[in-house]
């Protein structure tokens, strides 16, 4: 492939002496992308988000997107979440009326067949601080009217700080915002390479061989970041499973963020709900092209078990489902923030990334503006995996 110059920004091109960049470029238009982008135009850069087919092509756009630090992680990890909720936070009450971002709280169990799991997992919310609540069946009918309590497990934990967003709406939000910054956003560019020019990232080249340069370059590209980085020579492990989530037809039903044995739901804008798992993994079949194909069993199977759960008894329609992989590093941590590899490089790669959107996006951008570590992200270094 023949390449050609062609900047994306119009301001004045990196000098390398600088140690402050001007230009950037975002790879990988998904809610970290997208994030990033309008936190780096916020802070004055020029910058561009380009992406290889549509934003939100990706994980972004069949998620669960529960806002959550339940369960138990890394303290580092634990803390990075509950800002990233507290940002979410800030964004409702900025707007209270959004339909795609809400905070009904979350209600988890799991089997009976392990009794003492409710407790444990309370027990270790309770102690990171964490608003955790064990509730009975009994607690649960009374709660939660609209759920079938008689599907629920003899314990459950109730979490009420907790929400959900509807990605594809945020990344909207946060594009708009982009763009009413000065930000520019390239879409369609297809599988996109990293440009290293003197050890240092100097741009991308698109799937045509077209360069775009820039003083900075984040690398945001889900699933596909390992590749864009291994292209580089730089190694960041993949551990990212296929997965599926199937969004109903309205059903309206006012409900918590629901995690069981067998269906996690949440509600969705026009009143229907998103509903996912992680049994039927084995039976997500993944073509060369990318696409994947799910059996129509496996959706009615898992909507039977979603239907289950709530009090109305009435069976959950899938409208849609989608299928790809769902990012996650290959030791499972959050990986953001400078490459020492690779100066005037940026990665953002991590699981639960709808709950960290917001906060990586702050915190990977002040790395890019400041030239210094933001101390949140101090565990999470790209430069772990090297040797
Ligand atoms: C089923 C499911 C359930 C989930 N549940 C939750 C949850 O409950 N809570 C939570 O916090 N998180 C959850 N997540 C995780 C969260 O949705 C993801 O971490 C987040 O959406 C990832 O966003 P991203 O921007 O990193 O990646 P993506 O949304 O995948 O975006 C990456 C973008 O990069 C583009 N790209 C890739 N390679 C290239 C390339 N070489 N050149 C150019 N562009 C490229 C892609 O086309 C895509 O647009 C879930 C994810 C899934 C799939």
């Amino acid at each position: 492939m023949n390449s050609t110059s062609a900047p994306l920004s119009d301001s004045s091109p990196r000098d390398a002496t600088s140690a402050v960049p001007r230009t950037a470029l975002v790879l990988g238009g998904g809610a970290l992308g997208t994030s990033i982008a309008r936190q780096l135009a916020t802070a004055g850069m020029a910058v561009t988000l380009a992406t290889s087919g549509e934003l939100c092509d990706g994980a972004s756009g069949r998620s669960l997107s529960w806002l959550n630090s339940a369960g138990d992680r890394s303290p580092a990890y634990h803390a990075l979440r509950v800002h990233g909720i507290d940002r979410y936070r800030t964004l409702f009450a900025g707007d209270p009326s959004r339909d795609w971002l809400r905070f009904p709280g979350g209600l988890w169990w799991t089997s009976d067949e392990a009794p003492e799991a409710a407790r444990a997992r309370h027990e270790g919310e309770i102690a990171r601080g964490y608003d955790s609540h064990l509730l009975t069946r009994d607690d649960v009918a009374r709660s939660f009217p609209q759920l079938n309590s008689e599907a629920a497990a003899s314990e459950s934990v109730a979490n009420p700080g907790e929400g959900w967003v509807s990605l594809p709406h945020l990344v909207d939000h946060l594009a708009t915002e982009l763009r009413e910054l000065g930000g520019r956003i390239e879409t369609d560019l297809g599988a996109c390479e990293l440009v290293v020019e003197d050890g240092r990232a100097a741009g991308i080249r698109d799937a045509d061989g077209t360069e775009h340069r820039a003083d900075a370059v984040v690398v945001a590209c889900g699933a596909g970041t390992s590749a864009v980085m291994a292209g580089a020579g730089v190694e960041i492990p993949d551990g990212s499973p296929l997965s599926m989530l199937v969004t109903t037809e309205p059903a309206d039903v006012e409900a918590p963020v629901l995690n069981t044995p067998r269906a996690a739901m949440r509600p969705n804008p026009g009143s229907t709900f998103c509903v996912d798992h992680d049994w039927y993994v084995d039976q997500i079949h993944e073509h060369e092209d990318g696409s994947c194909t799910v059996d129509d069993s496996v959706v009615t199977e898992l909507l039977a078990e979603a239907s289950r759960l709530l009090a109305t008894g009435q069976p959950l329609i899938a409208s849609q489902w989608k299928a790809g992989r769902k990012p996650i590093p290959g030791d499972g941590e959050p990986v953001l923030g400078a490459v020492g590899a690779l100066p005037g490089c940026f990665v953002a790669f991590t699981h639960s990334g709808a709950t960290l959107a917001l906060i990586a996006g702050e915190t990977v951008a002040h790395e890019v503006t400041t030239g210094t570590r933001h101390p949140l992200l101090s565990a999470f270094s790209p430069d772990r995996f090297q040797g």
